[in-house]
């Protein structure tokens, strides 16, 4: 909603100022209100374009960290937790600390 805002009060504005171009006298007010009002939905599209690529960019997707592959040159981590008595294991090769049942 907060990126609206600008949207909204730049719509305001350029209201304002065509009210303000109606009056000679206020002419001159009306063509800055105007002005800045434009200013204001454009600023507003900047920032909803930004906030929408944020979330919809795809080229953002890989980067950072590549997901490690699992083949055939890393060995499977089997260290965790006995699925027997549940007790952590620190070595897959040995058998279960607390129970003694293999893996
Ligand atoms: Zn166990």
């Amino acid at each position: 909603m907060r990126q609206y805002l600008g949207l909204i009060a730049g719509c305001v504005l350029v209201a304002m100022g065509t009210a303000f171009l109606l009056s000679p006298a206020t002419r001159v007010y009306g063509v800055m209100v105007i002005v800045s009002g434009i200013v204001g939905v454009w600023y507003g599209i900047v920032t909803l374009r930004q906030s929408r690529q944020d979330k919809y960019d795809l080229s953002k997707l890989f980067e950072g960290d590549p997901m490690p592959e699992g083949g055939e040159e890393t060995l499977p981590d089997k260290s965790g937790y006995c699925s027997v008595c549940g007790a952590f294991i620190a070595s897959p090769y040995k058998p279960c600390p607390k129970c003694g049942a293999a893996l």
